[in-house]
This record gives C-alpha cells, structure tokens and sequence, in this order.
C-alpha cells in the first residue's frame, strides 16, 4: 500500500501539544544528542510496515514452535510484556538465534511501502545536534527503512539491538549502553522521540527530553507530543535555535 510519509499538513491543530508532566520552559536549550526510534517514528504508521512485522512474527513463532496462530498471538503478547520484544523471549526460552529472526521478520518489500521524505530529510539536516537511530531491531533493517526514507546520510549513528549487546528499550541498561555509545554522559542534554509510550518512561526517569510520536491522543510520561516526526523541531525550537 503506498504510503505518505509527510502527507499531514501543518495546518492541523493538533500538530503538537505540550503534556502537563513536562511545561517546555522547564527543557534544556542546549541539546547534543538526538536519539530517534525506527519503526512508526521516522515514518507513520500508516505505511502499514509495522502490521507486516507483525504478520512476519507471527509466522515464525508458528513454523519454529509449532503452535496455532492464536497461541503465536498470546506468546508475541507474553514475550512482549515480560522482556520488552517478542524476540528476546524467544532468545531466553527457546534459544533462538537473532539474527536468523531478524532477517526473518524483516524480509518484507520494503522499497514499496516507505518512499523518500524531503520534509524529515531538511529537518534532519537542521539538527545541529548527533542524529541516532535508537532502535530494538537490527542495523541491516534500520539502513533499509534510512535508504527508503532518503535520510541515510543524515543519520550519524544506528544503535541497534546488537550494539545494546541484546538489551532492548524499555530496559534501563538499553539506554545506558545508548548513551555510551553516542559518547554522552548526561542524559539531560538528550532527547528522545519514540513511538511508544513505554520506551519514554525510562527516557524520562534518567532526564532525557521525551517526545511521544504518534497521530493518536496518548497519555505518559512525555514531555512533547508530536503527530508525526517532521513536528520536531516546531515542538521544540530550540534544537535548532542556539545552532550558531
Ligand atoms: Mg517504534
């Protein structure tokens, strides 16, 4: 199904909203580090990639452990709210191998459903602060899902579940690892957007700036919600505006 990245306006009315946890003159101005979530944040998640994720997992899950569709849905549900990914359940319980799984889940034709973003692609750009890709799944999906956005070159890092040594968001340690790779130690100075209300809370207790993306209402610990990822730095002008 073709998919719009930047097809909302800025017209809408909602395009971002403070939360009440987090008034933005209470945020830093002086931000160094900007982690971004892959999936359903640099890209909405009316491209429908998430979905086929989905699907992708549920077939192994059948295939692998030999169960119905419907015991794959209560394992996936299991896994995930025990540790965080469907993925390092099976790693724990079954000894499944992640790299097998990832390129498993994410043999899809990505090229069809995610197309070049000019809008991310000069926001990007705008951001004089480190741009990481802050992921749970593996690097060779995230530099497929960049190269299909048109954003590889303005991304400086991809810390994928690998390099977090198999931790995962929302695990602390997942962060933790994050920052040490992206050569920060003050989280205060970091800003998080992800998709998920859940992958914030940690974000959040440490002192990074956390912005929810997502078109729907939600509520959280977020400082910012924004609809769709493009928002940014009109939600927070001041990524942009101590650049010189
Ligand atoms: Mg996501």
């Amino acid at each position: 199904m073709p998919c719009r990245a930047s097809g909302l306006t800025l017209s809408s009315p909602v395009a971002y909203t403070a939360n009440v946890n987090g008034p933005e003159t209470s945020l830093p101005m002086t931000w160094r580090v900007v982690f971004f979530d892959l999936d359903d944040t640099l890209y909405p998640p009316s491209c429908g990639v998430w979905p086929a994720i989905g699907e992708r997992i549920q077939a192994f899950l059948m295939d692998r452990l030999g169960v119905t569709y419907d015991e794959a849905t209560k394992i996936r549900r299991g896994y995930f709210e025990q540790y965080g990914t469907t993925l390092n359940g099976l790693w724990h319980n079954h000894s499944v191998d992640p790299s097998d799984y990832l390129e498993f889940v994410h043999d899809l034709p990505l090229e069809e459903m995610l197309h070049p973003d000019p809008e991310l692609k000069s926001m990007l750009q705008e951001l004089p602060q480190k741009r990481i890709v802050f992921t749970n799944a593996s690097r060779e999906h995230a530099v497929r899902v960049l190269a299909c956005l048109g954003i590889s070159s303005e991304i400086d890092a991809i810390v994928d579940l690998f390099a977090l040594e198999m931790a995962n968001k929302p695990e602390t340690v997942a962060y933790e690892r994050a920052l040490e790779l992206a050569g920060e130690s003050d989280p205060g100075l970091c800003v998080l957007a992800d998709d998920m209300p859940r992958n914030l809370v940690p974000a959040k207790v440490m002192g990074m700036t956390t912005v929810l993306v997502s078109p729907r209402q939600q509520d959280g610990v977020a400082d910012l919600q924004i609809e769709r990822i493009t928002d940014l730095t009109r939600a927070l002008p001041g990524l942009v505006a101590h650049e010189n």
